[in-house]
């Protein structure tokens, strides 16, 4: 049995986990992080950067498609395309393993310690990791609990044979003719969007009265558009029952109709995920819990004292850029800086078709919250830049305040709105006003400048509409 101590010990290098560590090293801490898997956590390996080299791959092929189809108003034509998906997974797979070094080395230039194997709690200062060489024992002034989340199950359909969760998913080596996919949020559309471009009959099985319901209407309404002219078939008001006997087929019961059938060799199960909260010795700390996640305070402390949670494991929105943000506080907390979490907003991006993405408070978010607000929203059907590419459908929504014009949220859907999110959470990191935003010069022809004329049209006076 061996043993280390040091000042601070990372359970979990998921994107919280390694940035914590990485920062930590940046500061001089003397940093251990632990690692049960791989490094890079279900961000790297089998979230975020798969699920978008997935979803470009099945984009590219899909367009290629239509002009072999003879649909390209560019005037492009080409002959059928065809798609390896051995050699797409493992091209996806190169990116993966690239950023997988290169967090590595990150944390070797900090001189983080990794250690690989499973990590068990003893007390609030002690942890035992199960390593290929035996026991090791670490010993740290402060630990970081960023252990992440993994798929949550539905009980009448484990993983298993047919039922697969969005890790498998990504590592198919062949695409399903039917897919049937149970959950319509966010890595569920984004996956199944992927799959009926590359070729798979795709049905969505949601259990709410729409997909991506934590958005509202008017931002998804032309994510169902695409979906139905991609030949996706959604099932609203619907709950998966289970297999049927001969496990080829997803049992389904509707508002109207109590059995339905929908064939299926693969049942893709994406009803969220669950903070991996069980297995690494919870019951030997005294940790206070907010329903399935660990409490903490707006210093990432949990109820120990120089114990700290970070990441998925700590509640929603469950995102890879908040897990990074807060691994980064904590490590300037625990070298001795003024830290607490004062942001303003945390963007969100949906790699649907079209992308969607949000920041702070939609118009009925401002409502419920009592605010009297402007809101100003500007078609990406006016914005040369849009059309130069396509993507005419959806637009771009600015909400401020109506007293003093501070923008309270803005929400875009259309072509590749994601890049929008750095400049929208500026915004509201900056407290900018409708005036700030109106009066910057965006480059034209850009879609950003949408944005410019979202918060022109919220003032009265939009130049292009
Ligand atoms: C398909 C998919 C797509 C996604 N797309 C996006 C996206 O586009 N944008 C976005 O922001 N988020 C996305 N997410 C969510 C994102 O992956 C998570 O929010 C993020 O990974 C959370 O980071 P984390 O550090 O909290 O935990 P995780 O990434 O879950 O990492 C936790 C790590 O802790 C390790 N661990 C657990 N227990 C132990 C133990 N006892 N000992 C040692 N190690 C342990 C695990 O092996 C794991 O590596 C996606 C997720 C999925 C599944």
């Amino acid at each position: 049995m061996k043993e280390i101590s040091c000042k601070l010990l990372v359970v979990g290098a998921g994107p919280g986990g390694y940035v914590c560590a990485i920062r930590a090293g940046q500061l001089g801490l003397d940093t251990v992080i632990v690692e049960a898997n791989r490094l890079g956590g279900a961000c790297l390996n089998v979230g975020c950067i798969p699920s978008k080299a997935l979803i470009h791959a099945a984009e590219e092929f899909d367009r290629t498609r239509r002009m072999a189809a003879g649909k390209s108003p560019l005037g492009i034509s080409l002959s059928a395309p065809e798609i390896d998906l051995v050699k797409t997974v493992a091209w996806k797979d190169g990116i993966v393993g690239r950023l997988r070094s290169g967090v590595a080395a990150l944390l070797k230039k900090g001189r983080v310690k990794i250690v690989v194997g499973a990590a068990k709690f003893r007390d609030g200062k002690t942890v035992a990791v199960e390593t290929e060489t035996g026991l090791q024992i670490v010993r740290a002034e402060a630990i970081v609990i960023a252990t992440g989340s993994a798929p949550a199950a539905l009980p009448a359909l484990p993983f298993g044979g047919p039922v697969i969760s969005s890790s498998q998913a990504l590592a198919l080596a062949k695409i399903p003719q039917k897919l049937v996919v149970v959950g319509g949020g966010y890595i569920g559309l984004e996956l199944g969007t992927a799959f009926a471009k590359l070729g798979a009959s795709v049905t969505v099985v949601e259990a709410l009265a729409r997909i991506l319901p934590q958005y509202d209407a008017e931002l998804t309404r032309p994510v169902a558009k695409r979906l139905a002219e991609l030949g996706v078939r959604t099932l609203t008001n619907a709950k998966a029952k289970g297999l049927s006997a001969k496990g080829d087929a997803l049992l389904v019961e509707t508002r109207e109709e109590k059995d339905v059938r929908l064939a299926a060799d693969k049942v893709l199960v994406t009803v969220g995920r669950k903070p991996v909260t069980e297995g690494w010795g919870r019951e030997e700390l005294a940790l206070d819990m907010d329903g399935p996640f660990i409490r903490i305070d707006d210093r990432c402390r949990t109820s120990m004292r120089d114990v700290y949670a970070i990441g998925d494991v700590t509640g929603e929105p469950m995102l890879a850029h908040r897990a990074m943000a807060q691994g980064e506080m904590v490590a300037e907390i625990v070298a001795g800086h003024k830290r607490s979490w004062d942001k303003r907003a945390i963007a969100a991006a949906c790699f649907t078709d079209p992308e969607i993405v949000t920041v702070g408070l939609s118009p009925e978010e401002a409502a419920r919250a009592g605010l009297a607000v402007k809101v100003g929203q500007f078609p990406f059907a006016a914005n040369g830049r849009a059309m130069t590419k396509l993507g005419e459908e959806g637009f771009v929504r600015i909400v401020a305040r109506a007293d003093n014009n501070v923008v309270l949220g803005v929400q875009a859907v259309g072509c590749e709105v994601s890049e929008l999110a750095a400049p929208f959470a500026l915004a509201l990191e900056m407290g900018a006003r409708l005036e700030d935003v109106a009066g910057t010069i965006h480059a034209h022809p850009t879609q950003g400048e949408a944005f410019q004329e979202a918060a022109l049209r919220a003032l009265g006076r939009a130049l292009h509409i």
